[in-house]
């Protein structure tokens, strides 16, 4: 339980400054479960708070943990230098609250991307410390061997890698088709093992990271979600 007023909450969950969020409460843009408030001094309890700015419901959050359907052609930098951010396909308060990818996937990988605005959070799920296991479909260039299947799980050297680097378990799926499960996140790990076992990525897809899979979240390629506590929890 936790009292703040009005002009607080609203600059907390990214609707602008705390001049701007005062403006909007005084226009009488604002509504305070369910009822206009133009006093911006008051102490709210933020528990369950919901809010409407310009007739659009928000439920307060202390903090964002998001899953994304991230499409190709988007960069994970907050500073995208070629391609869009990923942030551009999310609310333009979530960019207000300094929500970051958690890791990276490549600009041309599709998949699942979580985000935050919990330094913890990410802190803690980025950390090469925690194993949580990442399922990957990749496409190859040239046909899926049995000797690629069991390079990838023997372990391949990559440079500037101190040793070689092992899948947790890989899986032909189709001719060109390999389903590949990595502990670690080296930069553009399952790309560079794949060339360096012989083969080429053509396209990589992540549809899985601990026991969250993409397809339980229901959502589209560029679509987003929020992630609730049950779902967190498969994260460990
Ligand atoms: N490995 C890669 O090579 N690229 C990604 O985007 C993720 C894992």
């Amino acid at each position: 339980m936790s009292k703040l007023s009005l002009d607080r909450i609203l600059q907390s969950q990214g609707f602008g400054s705390r001049k701007y969020c005062r403006a909007l409460i005084e226009d009488g843009d604002v509504a305070v479960n369910g009822a206009i408030c133009t006093d911006y001094k008051t102490p709210i309890e933020t528990e369950g708070l919901v809010l409407t700015v310009f007739d659009e419901e928000w439920t307060y959050r202390e903090h964002l943990y998001i899953a994304l359907y991230k499409p190709a052609g988007f960069e994970c930098s907050r500073k995208p230098s070629h391609h869009p951010g990923v942030l551009t396909l999310l609310p333009e308060q979530f960019e207000w609250r300094a929500v970051q990818p958690v890791g990276r996937l490549d600009h041309d990988t599709t998949g699942l991307l979580l985000l935050s605005d919990d330094g913890a959070f990410i802190h803690a799920q980025s950390s090469p410390k925690r194993h949580v296991p990442k399922v990957y479909q990749a496409t190859t260039a040239e046909p899926v061997t049995q000797a690629l299947v069991d390079q990838l799980l023997a372990g391949v050297q990559l440079v500037d890698e101190p040793a070689p680097l092992a899948a947790v378990s890989c899986v032909q799926r189709g001719e060109h088709q390999l389903e590949i499960v990595l502990e670690q996140g080296k930069y553009h790990q399952v790309k560079r093992m794949l060339a360096a076992a012989g083969n080429h990525c053509a396209a990589l897809h992540r549809s899985q990271i601990g026991g969250l899979t993409l397809d339980s979240l229901a959502i589209g390629e560029g679509e987003w979600c929020y992630l609730e506590k049950p779902q967190l929890e498969l994260l460990v």
